[in-house]
């Protein structure tokens, strides 16, 4: 008995969820997500495409319509900006909880600015 034809394209068109290929490095591109159904990130700005966009024609177009000024810098860099990011992102925590209270603290020395400045203004009109 042969087997059916139609029943193997079937199988064939069954949704593949695609690989990062390491190769992808040269797109400027990394991933995110579920390993089993990785999600291209860009290295540039962080973006993250769909998985179905894990093909090089389409990282490749982010890069040079997104990034051109990039797609020339050389593979190495990158691979170093990675590394970074990895390190970067064990204190990543740390350094939110630091910023926001450093901001919240320059935040009250503008209010503080600000109080201070009012009433002089005010008492110059006045004055005048
Ligand atoms: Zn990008």
């Amino acid at each position: 008995m042969m087997k059916n034809p139609a029943s193997v394209t079937k199988n064939l068109k069954k949704v593949v969820k695609r690989k990062y290929d390491e190769d992808y490095i040269k797109y400027r591109f990394s991933w995110c997500g579920d390993e089993t159904a990785p999600r291209p990130q860009c290295i540039i700005c962080g973006d993250q495409l769909s998985n179905e966009s894990m093909v090089p024609s389409k990282l490749k177009r982010h890069l040079y319509s997104g990034h051109p000024s990039c797609a020339n810098k050389d593979k190495q860099y990158f691979e170093r900006c990675l590394e970074q990011n990895k390190k970067q992102k064990k204190f990543m925590k740390l350094a939110v909880t630091v910023s926001e209270k450093a901001l919240e603290a320059s935040y009250h020395v503008a209010k503080l600015i600000l109080r201070q400045k009012k009433p002089h203004t005010v008492s110059e009109t006045l004055s005048y």
